[in-house]
Parts: structure tokens; sequence; C-alpha cells
């Protein structure tokens, strides 16, 4: 024990000073242009070292046969290294190291017992004795540990974080169940813990990044391990554990791989040119440490699942296999949701509207939005204003004509929760609610500073006369051109739009409930002649105080919508859009990122 410490100390301690050196080499190198050239696999060559001069204190006391085993491992990575490190100089040849791969398990390895030997079939206590066939799925094993930790390599500074994490949760299944792992195997999953963690604060320069030698190596080296010295009873499940852990960096592979595939762009799985989902991410603005963060996140999560699976080894195969998938859902839902959940660091230009479920919504803020009204009422001519809340983009889902008249409207926004949460999970740069309630006030303000006057449209009789009373407190010098309630008939329309027309209002508010206010516009617009027209739903009912608005913190965390069904029970068939907007926004989730911008 006291050697195996000491051993580690040294490991750690030669990583460090190495990984500094390196560290500082490269700073001091790059900031030279045309200085010394370095196409060294630094990090590989650190991983080899530091284990050397480790292994070699603990082989002057332990038991000679665990010490062969471990030479051996370390053979392993030292040929796959040398094959991938000549390789490197000229073209990646990722075929040719998974060959080295399978020379080493066969050489190194399975000749010296450190192969897949037995395999335990679900649901039964029999242990299939593999024969030849163990040797054929342990190069198989190898050669895809490898080539998964190069494309996991592909991803700058996660890949340490991923050596670091697996050969972890390899130490913490070797503590939990000592009988599985061989002490070789522990020192082994100890020492390419220690070596990755020592790199982790040198990524800069270290990572196993731009070097796929390295990453191969290590690869093979966690393959290695999760093969070696396991008993019969955790073979199969310790064989699984580095399956399980690079399965996130495989999902982005096989992610892009389909996103290309689909935007009828054939690579081979194994190309180097595929978008990964981190450069997605970056693309969209996420800064490294955000993006760095959630894969370890998603792959800290699979480590953890791992962990639970050996802890409960004996609970039968079904409840296994939920814990495995909940697990896997978990690994991909979780971070996924936690990164879209926050602001990119860098988030792109906006565009000025996009694109929602086939729904043209304009990504403003009030302040741009009342700059726009302003630009409507100098203008002169009729405009329409539609606040889109999710009831509004289900609905323009089943309406055709309501969905033409929002993607023609002059100004469309984002009012109410669902739409800005949907927004935010499909990253269209949408965090603020433009709510048709403080639009009437807004338009208002604009409409007396620019000593225009405002028509109000709609509600029971004598609610819009308290509405514009209370308009009048809040806006000073506000002039109402005139009031009329939503209760009338077709014959009088006639009428109502002469008035209105006559006594030339720079906005009117039209609250008759969605979809007809907005049909009503559109269809008297041009006769009204009103520079402004906005539906505006129940708002009048609320400004004048006949229903209670949501208090402010609700309205801020985006609960507005719980408190209105609360008071009025009748809106509660209205929530069905909010699964509806959110099964809608997986759906679109699930399709293939847009094509990266063209360079140059
Ligand atoms: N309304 C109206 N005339 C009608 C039907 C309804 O003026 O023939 C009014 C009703 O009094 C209420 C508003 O239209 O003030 C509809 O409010 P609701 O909250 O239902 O609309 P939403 O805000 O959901 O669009």
């Amino acid at each position: 024990m006291a050697e195996m410490l000491q051993a580690l100390s040294v490991i750690l301690a030669t990583a460090v000073v190495l990984s500094a050196a390196v560290f500082y080499f490269e700073r001091w190198r790059l900031a030279r242009p045309g200085g010394p050239y370095a196409a060294a696999d630094f990090s590989g060559i650190v991983l080899l070292m530091a284990t050397t001069a480790g292994w070699l204190i603990w082989a002057r006391t332990a038991d000679p046969a665990q010490i062969d085993k471990l030479f051996w491992v370390w053979a392993s990575g030292l040929v796959v290294f040398l094959v991938g490190a000549v390789t490197d100089q000229f073209k990646p040849v990722l075929g040719l190291r998974a060959l080295a791969a399978a020379g080493v398990a066969w050489w190194c390895l399975y000749r010296h017992d450190i192969a897949i030997t037995t395999v335990k079939l679900p649901f039964s206590d029999e242990f299939i004795n593999l024969g030849g066939a163990g040797l054929v799925l342990s190069m198989i094993w190898l050669a895809i540990c490898g080539s998964v930790f190069a494309r996991v390599g592909t991803i700058p500074r996660v890949s340490t974080g991923v050596g670091a994490l697996t050969s972890l949760t390899f130490l913490a299944v070797a503590t939990l169940q000592p009988q599985s792992a061989a002490p070789f195997a522990t020192i082994a999953a100890a020492s390419l813990a220690l070596v990755c963690l020592a790199q982790l604060p040198f990524t800069r320069y270290l990572t196993y990044a731009g070097a796929t030698a390295g990453a191969y190596t290590l690869g093979v080296l966690l393959g290695a391990i999760s093969i070696a010295g396991a008993l019969k009873n955790t073979a199969f499940l310790v064989a699984m554990l580095p399956l399980l852990v690079i399965s996130v960096p495989l999902f982005a592979t096989t992610y892009s791989w389909i996103a290309d595939y689909l935007r009828g762009e054939r690579r081979g799985f194994w190309t180097r040119e595929h978008r990964h989902v981190h450069e997605i991410l970056m693309q969209q603005g996420y800064s490294q440490t955000q993006m760095t963060s959630v894969l370890l996140l998603a792959t800290a999560i699979v480590c953890m699942m791992a962990i639970i699976l050996v802890l409960l080894i004996k609970v039968t195969f079904i409840l296994k296999l939920v814990i495995l998938v909940v697990g896997l859902a978990a690994a991909l839902l979780v971070p996924y949701a936690a990164l879209r959940l926050t602001k990119p660091a860098h988030p792109p230009q906006p565009a000025d509207q996009y694109d929602l479920f086939g729904v043209r919504i304009h990504r403003v803020t009030m302040q741009e939005a009342m700059q726009r009204v302003a630009d409507f009422i100098r203008a002169g001519t009729p405009h329409i204003i539609v606040t889109s809340d999710a009831a509004g983009i289900i609905r323009a889902q089943d309406d055709p004509e309501m969905r033409k008249i929002m993607n023609q409207a002059d100004l469309v926004t984002a009012d109410g929760a669902g739409v800005v949460l949907a927004a935010r999970l499909l990253n269209l740069g949408i965090d603020t609610r433009v709510a048709g309630c403080d639009m009437v006030s807004e338009i208002s303000k604009v409409a007396a500073e620019m000593g225009r006057s405002v028509y109000l449209l709609g509600a029971a009789p004598g609610v819009a006369e308290k509405a514009a009373e209370k308009l009048q407190e809040q806006v000073p010098g506000l002039q109402i051109a005139g009031i009329r309630d939503g209760y009338f008939t077709p014959a009088e329309e006639p009428a109502i739009i002469a008035e209105i027309r006559d006594t030339t209002p720079a906005a009117l508010f039209v609250g008759l409930g969605a979809p007809r206010q907005e049909k009503w516009i559109v269809e008297h617009m041009q006769q009204l002649g009103v520079p402004v027209c906005i539906g505006i739903g129940g708002s009048l009912d609320v400004i004048s105080g006949l229903k209670p608005r949501a208090p402010v913190w609700m309205q801020r965390c985006g609960m507005e919508w719980l408190y209105r069904s609360l008071k009025e029970p009748s809106r509660i068939p209205r929530l069905c859009a909010l699964p509806r907007i959110l099964l809608l926004t997986f759906r679109e989730l699930l399709k293939a990122p847009p094509a990266p911008e063209q360079k140059g």
C-alpha cells in the first residue's frame, strides 16, 4: 500500500512538472513566429513518462505477476503511441491505429491473459467461455476505445477531463469491488486519473486534442484497464463501463454524422470533417468553458450511473436496464437543458426576426417595439401589430388564415412564457416578453409624446371607459379619440369604422379576443386608416381593474398564465397550448442542426 501511494505521488509530481514545462515551452514557442518547430504529441509523452516513473517504484515491491501484467498494459500503450505518432506525421490514418490496437491486443494483452474471456448472459448466472472469440472481441474492444477517444480528442480540452472522469470511475469501481479488480488494474486506473488531472490546468497547450496519437493511446490504455484483471461476476459490467462513458462523445459523432447525412453531405463515419456538437455550440456563441462544462457534465452523469450499476450488481437485469436507459437519457437531456437555459457567452448578432414553427416573430425589446410604433405613426399608413403567446402559435398551426396574418403583420412580438421558453430552447435569442397588456400603456405614451390620440375598442360596456381613465392617470396628456365596447352587431360595424376613421387616432386598441380581433383589424385596416392597430385580448379588463393582473414576481418568472387560469378557470382549456408548444419544440430539436456558415 505504501509503495502504491509512493508510486502515485511520483506519477502526480512528474506529470505536474512535465505538464508545466510543456505549457511554458509552448507559450514561449508560440510567442515567436517562425520559432522552433514542435509537432510532438506532448500529452502522450507526459502520460507515458509519468506512468513509467511511478510504476518503476511500484515494481520494486509488488507481486511479480502483477508487475508483469502492468508492464504489458503499459507496453500496449507505448506501441499504440509509436504507431500513432508516426502516422500522425503523415496523414492521420485511423484505420492503421485500429490495426495497431488489434495487434497489441493480441501480442501484449491477450497472450498475458488480459482480455475479455467470458460473458454473462442476461437473466442467467451462467458465464460463457469465449475461447478464441475472446481475442476477436478484445481486439474490437481496444480498437473502439482508441478510436472513440481519438474522436473525443478532437474536442479541445474535453479529452483530458473525460480521461480523468473515466479513470476515476474505474478507480471507484476497483475500490468498491476490490475482489473484481487486480492491484495492477487499480494502480493503472489511479495513474491515468492522476496524469489527466495534472494536465487539466495546462489544457491550453496540453490537450489530447491536436495530438491524436496521445488520445488514441489514452483510449487503448483505458480499454485495456477496463478488461484487465476483472473477476467473472463483474467482467461484463466493467467491460461496459468505458462504452457507457464514451457513449456521450460517441453520440456527438453519430449526431453530427446523421445531420451531415440528412443535409446530403455523405462522409465516412471516422473522418474528422463532421461538425461536432461542440462546434455547433460554439457557432451558437457558447464559450469554450460553457461547452467543456456541458460535455463533462454529461460524462460525469454517465460515470455516476456506471458506479451505481456496479453497486447494484446483484439486482435483476431488468432493473439494471432501466437504470441504464434513465442514466443515458439524463446524460443527454440534463446538460442539453442546462445549456439551452444559460445564455451563450458570445451570442451571435441577432437577426431582427425569427421563425417559430412557421410563424415569424420579431426579436424586439419593448423599447425597440416602441421605436417601431413611433415610425409607424410617423409614416401614417395603417399597420398591424400582433402579440403572440403559445396559444397564438398553436392557433397559427391549425388556422392558415391566422398564420398568414401573423406572417404578414408589421410587428409580431413574443407574449407569454411558453413562447419565450420555446425560443430559448431553440436558441433563437429571445428572452424578453413584450406583452400586449404592457404595450397598451407604452403605445399610449408614444402617442401622447407625439401629441396624438388613441381609440379603445372592446370589452363589456363600461370597461373601456374605466380603462381610459386609468390610462390617462398613467400617461398624463393622453388624448382619448373614442371608446366603444366590444359587443356590437355586424349592422353597427360601418358606423363604428366611420367614427374611428373620423377621429384619426394614432393607435387603435382592439380587445375582442384572439383571433377575432386580428381578423377584424386586417379586414377593416385600410378603411380605418389608423397607423397602429393592435389586438389586445382581455387587456382592457385588466387595465380597468375589472380583472386583477398577476403580481410582478409571477410575471417575471413566467407564471402569469397560472395566475390567470386560477382566477378564471374557464381559461384552463387554453393551457393545452403549453404542452403542444413543448412537443413542437422537442420535434424541432430532433431535426438536423442548421448547416455551418460557409467561410470565405
Ligand atoms: N370581447 C368583446 N366582444 C366579444 C367577445 C369578447 O369585446 O364579442 C372581449 C371580452 O370582454 C374580453 C376580451 O374580448 O375583454 C377577450 O379577452 P380574453 O382574455 O378572452 O382574450 P385573450 O387575452 O385571451 O386574447
